[in-house]
């Protein structure tokens, strides 16, 4: 079974076009949501039914004009889009070959790609007369992206949050709170977003009725990695148009940072038919590919179950997912969406790794030469595409999924360059 758009005829021309087709889903769906051997919903019985009623509701919802014609308002009224493609001219032109060009979701209200999901999670919990979005968050930025929707759509929002994380991430805690979110702290062995996500799930199974679980990226049972993946396929779209209608091609390659994978997903789905076109993955190599020290489930994870879902995790001896590390919060992830494993045994896509140190410089480089802070997340995406870029001609256009933008990350990027607190000159 393959999960492409039916026909890449069907794609935009112009952005008007775009416009008009944004987020109407397209793409294949299983009826039990495997992608391969990967995927599935590998659920505890008191779940199955609840599962089963969201991918029921959701089915109903992707067959409905105006529910789409509702989420693609608020997202050009609300979140801003179609999000720019900006050209990396002096990043570009200092490294010689191919054009960097970048997908700006860094741009959308909240500041990444995340609220193109949670808004459409929003609707669905609506469409099915729930009260309530529960969810798990790590950083926290998850949890203000969904805050944010249930602020839009008069829902309540109830985050769980590990107690380190929110000892660690004071300032979206903060939001979260002002948005009218209910944090609940985690305060288990471990605290932090796996525990974090156990608490919600525990929340959730007892009052299914009341919540919708918005889970954070193309990951878990189905069908949410089908609803979350469904709801970003914006970001491809309109960018396969903006090149089309700017360039009159498509890019050489596209380049996107993978955690769970939703804005990878995203940004590759409306390319998947267009066999020129490159999609890569980049993930967290960390500080060594030693275990504990990176979070490339795709090189070092093996065949296993997670959160729901068959997939590839990064797992110890006795099964358990072991410990995982990234510079970048929104990528510490164990496992990974079950589709990008099925499109890496598919051949399909591409997936690297690009290190802590490879980020820092990408997120510096890309700061001083483009004035755009990028998210840490993102910045593992510029660094592939600034090692890709020499090797490809000066014709050929690389487009690298601006996830997200850096502000979250200045305060801990400044302390590891020594710059915090410091002026460069003092005057008396
Ligand atoms: C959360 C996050 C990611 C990682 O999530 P995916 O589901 O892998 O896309 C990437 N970039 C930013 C800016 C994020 O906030």
């Amino acid at each position: 079974m393959t999960h492409r758009p039916k026909s890449s005829t069907a794609e935009p021309r112009t952005l008007a076009e775009a416009a008009a087709l944004v987020s109407t889903p397209d793409l294949d769906v299983s009826p039990d949501g495997t992608f391969g051997e990967f995927g599935g919903a590998h659920l505890p019985p008191h779940l199955q039914g609840p599962m089963a009623e969201v991918a029921q509701a959701y089915a109903d919802a992707r067959n409905d004009p105006e529910f789409y014609a509702e989420y693609r308002r608020l997202l050009r009224d609300v979140v801003g889009r179609p999000s720019p493609v900006t050209e990396a001219r002096r990043l570009s032109a200092e490294l010689g070959g191919a054009q960097i060009l970048l997908k700006r979701e860094d741009l959308n209200h909240t500041g990444s790609h995340k609220i193109n999901h949670c808004i459409g999670e929003a609707l669905l919990a609506k469409r099915m007369g729930k009260r309530s979005l529960i969810a798990e968050t790590g950083a926290g930025q998850h949890g203000v992206a969904l805050a944010t929707a249930a602020a839009m759509t008069g829902l309540d929002c109830e985050i769980h949050m590990g107690a380190i994380d929110i000892a660690k991430q004071h300032p979206n805690v903060v939001r979260m709170r002002l948005l009218g979110a209910k944090v609940v702290s985690v305060d288990r062995e471990g605290r932090s977003l796996k525990e974090a996500v156990d608490s919600a799930f525990d929340v959730y199974a007892q009052r299914p009725q009341d919540y919708l679980f918005a889970i954070g990226s193309v990951v878990g049972p189905h069908p949410f990695p089908t609803i979350v993946r469904d709801f970003q396929t914006v970001v491809g779209r309109e960018s396969r148009a903006q090149l089309l209608e700017r360039f009159g091609a498509l890019p050489a390659a596209v380049v996107a940072c993978v955690g769970g994978g939703s804005n990878a997903m995203g940004a590759f789905t409306a390319y998947l038919d267009d066999a020129d076109v490159r999609l890569i993955g980049v993930e967290p190599g960390g500080r060594s590919a030693a275990r504990g020290e990176h979070a490339m489930t795709m090189t070092h994870g093996t065949a296993g179950t997670l959160h729901g879902m068959a997939t590839l995790v990064i797992q110890d001896d006795d099964g358990a997912a072991a410990p995982v590390h990234s510079i970048a919060s929104g990528l510490d992830y164990p496992g990974v969406g079950p589709q990008h494993a099925h499109f890496q045994s598919i051949g399909r896509v591409e997936y690297v790794a690009e290190d802590d140190d490879a980020v820092l410089d990408a997120f510096q480089r890309l700061t001083r030469l483009e004035g755009i802070v990028p998210a840490l997340e993102s910045a593992h995406a510029v660094a592939h595409a600034m090692r890709l870029a020499p090797t490809l001609p000066a014709d050929a256009r690389i487009l690298v999924n601006l996830s997200g933008r850096g502000d979250k990350d200045v305060d801990y990027v400044a302390e590891r360059l020594g710059l915090e607190g410091v002026a460069d000159e003092t005057v008396r």
